[in-house]
């Protein structure tokens, strides 16, 4: 099919996510045939590498050969079997892995297919947890300005963007947000983890006034991603732990865009040294192949489930919930982390990022140069208030594939990504900044 046929046939037939159609009247789609490693081709042949992992998915590359090779294997022998009633092989060992990996004491894993269902279900669980033993008035969630947790009507209760809720407020059960860590709004001379701190006792405060009717506090360990890669300071969580037991709130950490070594730990909140009472996984579980989320939970949460009366269970499902094919392209990632050392050659790939870009950090026109494990961010001062859609058409014409938030341009590569490949997108994002500022 050639090119020119293929977009006009995308723009009346597929309606795209995250659009506004109408743009594409101007702003061509990009046609994708094939990915090899870091790169994505079109059907000229021509390259973008990928420096966003595809919506934050990809950790090793497009066509990995390993996850193929795994995934191949499993469809000859099992492509889905439903989850009620039923279990297999991939679905058992993925949750025994991911217990012996994730932080402390949460052995229990429930599955789905997107980030936003993850959401959905540790909401739920929470609401039903407190209902079950004697609690019914906690029904409330709080979280962080400009926190993003996915985009049903459950989640979107829980999401502060404007932008995605405005049109169904109608239709939403508003949350309560509290002060934002995001380290960029500290005091002149406060160090991020004071500032930490200091937002840490705003929660305390609302936690004091309203944990009688509170369920859960859902939060982005360590990078607020839709925000604006908005990145704070480990005390933040590990303070937060501490209010939500003292007045019996669940800590909900979505790990769904930081988890599978994004912030240079495993799980994030590693580095916060706690454990979440839900801790919800999807995007890279399976190395961006195949749509996989996991709630993990504790034994006390399980166990106030488990009862002879059915109403008690959770009786929450998706049609796909624990889909094989995608247990196995999340097992194969997980052999590769192992296999590679994937987080100490991460370190040293992040340590000559932060080198090669000094020339960034000190661009007149770029302010708050930061960088958590394999996520880089910065603000452009640009005089074009289309800056967002410039920079993304200006990349492509230099074989990147970026797509700026507002201002903020960021990278989060996939974790394969060579010193080459750093060196090409660094140089190249240093030209598109040149010419837009
Ligand atoms: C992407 C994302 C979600 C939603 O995941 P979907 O698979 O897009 O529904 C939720 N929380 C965070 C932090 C995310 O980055």
């Amino acid at each position: 099919m050639p090119n020119s046929d293929l977009l006009l046939r995308s723009r009346s037939a597929v309606w795209h996510p995250c659009t506004q159609m109408k743009r594409h009247e101007t702003l061509p789609l990009v046609p994708i045939q094939r990915g090899n490693g870091i790169w994505l081709y079109d059907f000229d042949g021509k390259r973008y590498l990928d420096a966003v992992s595809s919506w934050w998915v990809n950790l090793f590359g497009h066509c990995n050969p390993r996850i193929n090779s795994a995934i191949t294997d499993q469809l000859g022998k099992l492509e889905h079997v439903m989850l009620a009633g039923f279990t297999h092989e991939p679905v058992v060992q993925l949750s025994e892995r991911l217990a012996t990996l994730a932080p402390a004491g949460l052995g229990h894993c429930f599955y789905a297919s997107d980030g936003a269902s993850a959401t959905e279900i540790a909401l739920k669980m929470s609401v039903h947890f407190w209902r079950n033993t004697g609690k019914p008035d906690k029904t409330r969630f709080v979280s962080l300005q400009n926190s993003y947790h996915g985009e049903t009507l459950g989640a979107l209760s829980v999401t502060d963007v404007a932008l995605f809720k405005d049109a169904y407020a109608s239709l939403i059960h508003a949350s309560a947000t509290i002060v934002s860590p995001d380290s960029r709004n500290a005091d002149a001379g406060e160090n991020a983890e004071a500032f930490a701190l200091r937002c840490a006792a705003q929660l305390e405060t609302y936690l004091q006034q309203h944990h009688e009717h509170l369920a859960a506090f859902i939060v982005e360990p360590l990078v607020q991603g839709a925000a604006g890669m908005a990145m704070y300071h480990p005390a933040y969580l590990t303070r937060a732990r501490e209010l939500c037991d003292q007045y019996q709130v669940h800590l909900i950490a979505d790990e769904i865009a930081v988890g599978m070594g994004r912030t240079g730990t495993l799980f994030a909140c590693e580095q916060a040294n706690i454990s979440p009472d839900f801790l919800l996984l999807s995007k890279g579980i399976t190395g961006g192949y195949l749509p996989l989320s996991v709630v993990m939970t504790t034994d006390n949460i399980y166990q106030a489930f488990y009862a002879d009366n059915v109403a008690r269970g959770f009786l929450h499902s998706h049609s796909y919930t624990g889909n094989p094919l995608a247990c196995r392209a999340a097992l194969a990632t997980l052999d590769i982390f192992a296999a590679d050392d994937v987080l100490n050659s991460n370190r040293s790939k992040a340590a000559y990022l932060n080198r090669i870009a000094a020339p960034l950090r000190e661009h007149p026109g770029i302010q708050n140069f930061r960088n958590t494990g394999m996520i880089w961010a910065f603000e452009v001062a640009s005089p074009h208030a289309d800056f967002a859609q410039r920079c993304f058409s200006l990349a492509l014409e230099h074989e990147l594939l970026l797509r700026p938030m507002g201002n903020t341009v960021y990278f989060m590569p996939p974790y394969i990504v060579s010193e080459q490949e750093i060196d090409l997108l660094v140089e190249r994002t240093l030209k598109i900044i040149d010419s837009l500022c």
